[in-house]
This record gives structure tokens, C-alpha cells and sequence, in this order.
């Protein structure tokens, strides 16, 4: 009796196929093939490869029947792939993909049931579906590891494990009154990613994840440098304690790396109520202008000149922080505001006075 080593080892690298789909069929079949488990295949010898036919079911519809032809290297490297389906696609679809990952990662076991096909009568139908259990398990688990590795590696932004609720940090640009002056702030929240691609509710964190926390695996490798930037920053709550606050005032070169480190993550995030808009730090500061307007007299005060100042266009929203910073809410853009050389706070001076004339 010849008793299976290699069960449950990788066939060759799932990562391989990759290459062959298109990114968005090959995310939807990494996806599909996490909800599947009864993909029924059949491994046979061609030429100097193999053919592979098998119905990958989806959701609760008649199965599609996929067809592919394949070639793996004694060293275990996928060396070509061709998938046609019976869906409308037609070709290198998601199913294909599916398919792909499942012939990855069961090749071995199903090369093996084919070469025991004469001797299976030596093992009993218990032990055949122990073993492909056990192999089912494994393989499941290793394709876990490999989405895990694939997404924290950042290998597509977009990118998103299935099974419907993965969390991820999102880091909330709000607006905030200090004294009479609008500044901004920036506050770390975390929330689930829909299927739709749409955010749930953001909520609260109240204390740095711990280095367990799943999010975790969820992240970029440089959102551990964020937190250590936001404990560089005042908390909003002057009364907060020393270490993390998930909640700061932006001010400061952290203020601006942080804001563009939040931004490559793709989740630095505009708040206004409900809306949540993700926004883009530009390298290039938004210039600033000054218009200076006649301000006619009034009961109290004598005719004088007003000192309008404007950056970008009607809807940017100026934060008076130092350094000072803009939203703009359209664009889904901020940056930093080039008030050549005027600190926020003689800028807040400029925009209360009035300038007489006489
Ligand atoms: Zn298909």
C-alpha cells in the first residue's frame, strides 16, 4: 500500500496563475474559490501536460463546466495555462481562476488518486475520504496563508479577502473649531469593507491594536509607522494621557508625513457626518491669494479695505493649522497650503481685520 507524502503540498505556486487572468477575474476566483469546496474535477494526460475538466458551481446556480490545459514542471512551476467555460465570459474567467487554485493546491492528491486507481480497493472508502479531508484542510489553509502574504504584500490595492467582513483602519480628516479658528484633525477609526465596496460605520479605536488583532494582517506594512507617528502628535483631548491617542491635532512635519503616509494607504478619509470620501495628499501646496475688497462704512466703523485671502476654488475648505492645510471635498484631494511665508496665525489676523482707509 503506498501511503501519500505529498498530499498536501502545493502542486505548483497558485500565485502563477496570476499571471495568465486578467487582475479582476483572477480577484473574483480567489474569492469564489474560498466559498467553494465542492469543485469536482478530473485530472487526465495530455501530450506533455494535462487536461483538466471540472463543474465549479457559484452560488446557487447549475455549475459551470471549465476546461483547461495545463503544464507543470517536475520543479513544480506552472509553465502554461488555458481555461475556456461554459459561462458567458467564455475564457480565462474567474471560473478558470477558481479552478486554477483548487488544481494548485489539490494536483498532487488528485495525480495521486489517478495513479492508485487499480489499488484503491486496498484502501477503504473511509480512509480515501479521511485523506482527502486531511488534504482539503491543508490546502485550505495554506491558500489562507497565501491570500494573507499576497494582500500584506499590497500586490493589488483593490485587492480584498472574501467572506465579507474585513476590517481595515481608515484614517478621518474632520473639521474642528480651536478658539474662532477651523483647524483640522485626524482621527484613526477602523470598519469593515462591504462586498459592495462600500464602507460600513467607522468606529472608535480606543487603544492601539494588538499585534494579534486580524486587522493587522489587513494592512500595509507601513501603517505600523502611522501609529508611532499619531504618538507624536497632541492628542485633541489635552487631558489624554501619554502613548497612543487615536484622535490628534495636525500640526508639525508629522503633521504632513502623516498625512501622506494615511494617504498611500488608500483610506485617509474625508468625515462629514455620513459622508466618507477618500482623499489624495498633493505633494504641490495649493497657492494662496489675497484680493483686497472695499468694505463701504457702517455705523460704528469707517469705510476700510477687507483682505480677502482664497485658496483653490469656492468649495476648498482652509484648516488653520500650522502648518496650514486643504480639503478639497470634490476633488477628493488635501495638501498643504503655501501661504508664502505667513504663519497661520498672522493669517488668521489678516482674515479678521479690516484695514482702514482714512
Ligand atoms: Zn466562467
Amino acid at each position: 500500500m503506498r501511503v501519500s507524502s505529498v498530499a498536501s503540498e502545493q502542486w505548483f505556486p497558485p500565485s502563477q496563475l496570476a499571471f495568465y487572468f486578467d487582475s479582476n477575474a483572477w480577484a473574483k476566483g480567489t474569492a469564489l474559490y474560498l466559498q467553494t469546496d465542492d469543485i469536482v474535477a478530473d485530472l487526465t494526460p495530455e501530450g506533455d501536460g494535462w487536461k483538466l475538466v471540472a463543474q465549479v458551481p457559484e452560488h446557487q446556480a447549475l455549475p459551470f463546466t471549465v476546461t483547461a490545459h495545463l503544464r507543470v514542471s517536475d520543479g513544480g512551476n506552472l509553465q502554461a495555462w488555458r481555461s475556456t467555460c461554459s459561462c458567458a465570459v467564455g475564457r480565462m474567467c474567474k471560473h478558470g481562476a477558481t479552478l486554477g487554485i483548487h488544481v494548485a493546491m489539490q494536483g498532487h492528491a488528485m495525480l495521486d488518486a489517478q495513479g492508485t486507481a487499480d489499488v484503491t480497493e486496498e484502501l477503504s472508502e473511509q480512509q480515501v475520504l479521511q485523506r482527502q479531508e486531511r488534504a482539503l484542510q491543508q490546502a485550505e489553509y495554506q491558500v489562507r496563508d497565501w491570500l494573507g502574504r499576497l494582500e500584506t504584500a499590497d500586490v493589488a490595492q483593490n485587492f480584498s479577502l472574501p467572506g465579507s467582513s474585513v476590517e481595515h483602519f481608515l484614517y478621518c480628516m474632520t473639521t474642528a473649531v480651536l478658539g474662532n479658528r477651523p483647524v483640522f484633525h485626524l482621527t484613526i477609526k477602523r470598519a469593515i469593507l462591504k462586498r459592495d465596496n462600500e464602507w460600513g460605520k467607522p468606529k472608535k479605536v480606543t487603544s492601539e491594536p494588538l499585534a494579534h488583532d486580524p486587522i493587522w494582517r489587513t494592512c500595509m506594512v507601513s501603517e505600523r509607522g502611522i501609529f508611532d507617528l499619531f504618538k507624536a502628535c497632541p492628542a485633541t483631548n489635552s487631558f489624554g494621557s501619554y502613548g497612543f491617542h487615536s484622535a490628534i491635532k495636525l500640526q508639525g512635519l508629522a503633521a504632513e508625513l502623516l498625512l501622506q503616509k494615511c494617504s498611500e494607504t488608500g483610506r485617509l478619509m474625508w468625515e462629514d457626518g455620513k459622508l466618507l470620501k477618500p482623499l489624495r495628499w498633493l505633494a504641490e501646496p495649493l497657492n494662496m491669494t489675497g484680493t483686497w475688497q472695499a468694505v463701504p462704512a457702517q455705523e460704528a466703523s469707517p469705510a476700510g479695505w477687507k483682505l480677502q485671502m482664497q485658496a483653490g476654488d469656492g468649495g476648498v475648505i482652509h484648516g488653520l493649522n500650522e502648518p496650514p492645510i486643504f480639503v478639497d471635498v470634490e476633488q477628493g484631494t488635501c495638501g498643504l497650503i503655501d501661504t508664502q511665508g505667513l504663519s497661520a496665525e498672522s493669517l488668521l489676523l489678516l482674515l479678521r481685520s479690516n484695514f482702514n482707509s482714512s
